[in-house]
């Protein structure tokens, strides 16, 4: 093994880029050619079909049959000149991954031959296995049977030889058992709450959209280290490894240039995504060695979290083209930044304007606190359970965990719009709110300042920060749907919208002008959310936990533990009322989320006692024969003087022994740990006994590392940090 591992380090280093075949035709030319929208559909469907197609995309009505098959038909059509064969509904179920289970077109014609064909009831709707899906005990409880249903507001793609329907993945009893459903229910929510506090500013308005901006952060691994590596093989991280001698602290590759292998295969999953109309727009070296991030356009939350869904599938395939496997995990290599998946969320009106940044006029500026604010008010309420939606296995080890930031949601405002909230608490209702350098200053006026539009003011700590269009929600983890988070503060801030519209009809009903009448109701907001919620300070102190604490926010820091936030009362008052979850649902998920945490968790409990036993306590072994062979020898060529020549080599040989035996010793602990823990049957309990081996994984852990620093190198049997971060 430790030639091998030689070997492949040798041969990892002197890897080339990959060719690549570029298009010949400009980025705009081809963007979007395997996407069914636009220009396609009018070509492929008839006006009348197009007509009831688009009318359903926006949600006015619902498809009937008859124009399903047509739509069908316009597909196939399209499909089969791309070489098309197969169609699969593509679905998002509550695992890691995206789902499909591709039919043929093919069908006999009835005349002793075959045909292609795709009808409108196979486009709209298909029954996948639902057994094969995590559901939470929904499915014993009920049917066995689950539905796929095209979602039409996502468009249809075609994936090498198949047509791809985006779908929803649904019980026979209608219970949502995928990412989207919950999604694309908020969505709805939030519009619908939304659209009369606008109505204040602007009468036109009738739909508001909620946009997200996702930034994916992912480590690159030669392959061939990587499939030397059980750890990462099995569970997407290093459950060992001492840290290379140099890591991050000399920020060269954040500031570097692309590394040429790497750059190859940005390249490639570049024209990918432009083919497929998911519009990349950034691409960079991230603070870790072989750390890197993407970034799209923003969209429509709905498309713009599909697409996210999708460039993750086309990174792992396109990866392994160029001798990588791409790391989604939120923590591979421990004592270096993690990965994040940055969610930039807005809302904006149908009538063009964007909710979260300031208006041309007072009125316009009104309207922007108001829903910066009650946006700030939503997640303060539901602060506890914006974590739990973004908590997993996974991302607790960049948050909340050893040498992670305490796993608090708070959010950064930055000094100039503190400033204005402060100043607005001041000065009287009616005070017009201006932006600073475009008038002239007059004494009482509110302004905020022209320089935070360029969002110069930033807080890398904070999990929620506003960056002067949009609130960026950090917090959420690198290999998480996005859907998550997305559905949990779409619904939070939903909830809070009509609270305040309430309060502002009750003042204006008392003969208040509506701009008076607006602050008044902001006005107790932010003073509690300038008391709670936000904090502009360094989110990794220990100081903020204890100050946080005081505060009333949530400082839960295990897993299981924090999931129960969407089963309180709270909770379920606000996902039932706006039909985002049902209680039952709820429930479900919760099960999905323990039983996910207790499998992952032990998956990596397994694979470290194994490769304990079967890696690193026979190279340590190995090393301590070495060792004693020289002191034997140095005895027989020195006799009485030996002890003082073979001083090293003996004080190893202890120190080998000692560490050899507490491994051991933690690793039947830890068995017996699990042992225990399996008998437990409620799902939480077992959750939160697995939660403890989890901790007990990092003591175990640091006892290979001090061994990865003795053992002489020749003997050790994984490619260590150092040679796994800085090839590529
Ligand atoms: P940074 O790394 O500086 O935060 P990036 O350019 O990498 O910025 O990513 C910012 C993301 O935010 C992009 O996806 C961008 O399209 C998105 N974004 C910009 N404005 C908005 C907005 N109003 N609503 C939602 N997302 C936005
Ligand atoms: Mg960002």
């Amino acid at each position: 093994m430790s030639k091998l591992r030689f070997d492949v380090v040798q041969e990892a280093f002197k890897k080339k880029a990959v060719e690549v075949e570029v298009p010949t035709m400009k980025t705009s030319d081809y963007f979007g050619e395997l996407v069914f929208v636009g220009d396609k559909m009018r070509r492929y469907l008839d006006a009348a079909t197009y007509a009831a197609l688009q009318a359903a995309q926006d949600g006015d009505a619902p498809l009937d049959a008859e124009t399903a098959d047509a739509v069908a038909q316009g597909m196939k059509t399209w499909a089969l000149e791309h070489g098309v064969t197969h169609v699969t509904h593509w679905f998002q179920p509550l695992t890691d991954t995206t789902a499909e289970k591709h039919d043929s077109f093919l069908e006999y014609d009835g005349r002793g031959g075959m045909i292609e064909t795709f009808t409108g009831s196979a486009l709209v709707q298909q029954e996948p296995d639902a057994s094969s899906f995590p559901s939470g005990g929904i499915r014993a409880t009920f049917e066995a049977r689950g539905y796929t249903a095209w979602d039409p507001t996502s468009p249809v793609f075609i994936q090498g030889d198949t047509l791809c329907i985006p779908s929803v993945f649904v019980s026979y009893t209608g219970e949502a058992l995928d990412y989207k459903t919950p999604l694309k229910r908020a969505i709805s929510a939030v519009s619908e709450a939304a659209v009369p506090v606008c109505r204040l500013f602007n009468p036109k308005v009738s739909h508001v959209y909620s946009y997200l901006g996702w930034e994916q952060e992912y480590f690159l691994v030669d392959e061939d280290l990587y499939a030397a590596r059980p750890d990462l093989m099995l569970t997407g991280r290093t459950l060992m490894g001492h840290a290379s001698s140099k890591n991050q602290q000399l920020d060269d590759h954040y500031f570097g240039a692309i590394p040429s292998r790497v750059a190859a295969f940005m390249r490639d999953i570049e024209i990918s995504a432009y083919r497929l109309g998911i519009p990349l727009k950034t691409r960079h070296n991230e603070v870790a060695p072989n750390q890197f991030e993407l970034a799209p356009i923003y969209g429509e939350a709905n498309l713009a979290n599909d697409q996210n869904q999708l460039m993750m599938n086309i990174m792992t395939t396109i990866g392994r083209r160029h001798g990588f496997v791409v790391l989604f995990h939120e923590k591979p290599f421990a004592g270096i930044n993690g990965s994040g998946k940055h969610n930039n969320w807005s809302l904006g009106t149908d009538t063009g304007v964007s909710l979260l940044s300031p208006g041309r006029d007072a009125m316009g500026n009104l309207q922007f606190v108001t829903f910066f604010v009650n946006v700030l008010k939503a997640v303060q309420t539901h602060n506890d359970l914006l974590k739990a939606s973004i908590a997993s296995a996974t991302n607790a080890h960049r948050l909340g965990a050893n040498e992670a930031p305490p796993a608090i949601v708070s959010a950064f405002l930055g000094r100039a719009m503190t400033d204005v909230l402060r100043k607005l608490l001041e000065v009287p209702s009616d005070t017009p709110i201006e932006i600073a350098g475009k008038r002239g200053k007059s004494v009482g006026l509110v302004e905020i300042p022209e320089i935070f539009i360029d969002n110069t003011d930033r807080n890398r700590t904070s999990p929620f920060a506003f960056t002067g269009n949009r609130f960026e929600f950090r917090a959420v983890g690198s290999s998480a749907n996005c859907a998550g988070a997305m559905t949990t503060l779409n619904a939070a801030v939903a909830e809070q919208l009509t609270l305040f519209k309430a309060d502002v009809d009750r003042e204006m009903a008392t003969g208040k002008a509506m701009n008076i009448a607006v602050m008044d109701t902001l006005k107790p907001i932010i003073r509690s959310i300038l008391d709670v919620i936000c904090f502009e300070g360094n989110g990794y102190t220990d100081e903020w936990k204890c100050e946080a604490q005081r505060r009333g926010l949530d400082v839960e820091t295990s897993v299981p533990e924090m999931f129960r936030a969407f089963t309180t009362s709270k909770a379920v008052r606000l996902f039932t009322s706006l039909g985002v979850y049902t209680e039952k649902e709820l429930e479900a998920r919760n099960e999905v989320k323990w039983e996910t945490y207790t499998k992952k968790v032990q998956i990596e409990a397994r694979v470290t006692g194994r490769m304990a036993i079967n890696h690193i306590i026979p190279a340590a072994l190995d090393y301590q024969t070495r060792l004693l062979k020289n002191i034997t020898l140095m005895k027989e060529a020195y006799a009485n003087d030996y002890a003082e020549m073979a001083g090293v080599g003996m004080g190893l040989v202890k120190r080998i022994s000692e560490l050899v035996g507490q491994l051991k010793v933690q690793v039947d602990e830890m068995i017996n740990a699990r042992k225990a823990a399996n008998k437990i049957a409620d799902g939480y309990l077992r959750a939160k006994a697995y939660h403890g081996i989890a901790e007990s994984l990092f003591p175990l852990r640091k006892s290979i590392d001090e061994l990865e620093e003795i053992v002489g190198d020749d003997l050790w049997p994984l490619p260590k940090y150092r040679e796994l971060l800085f090839i590529n």
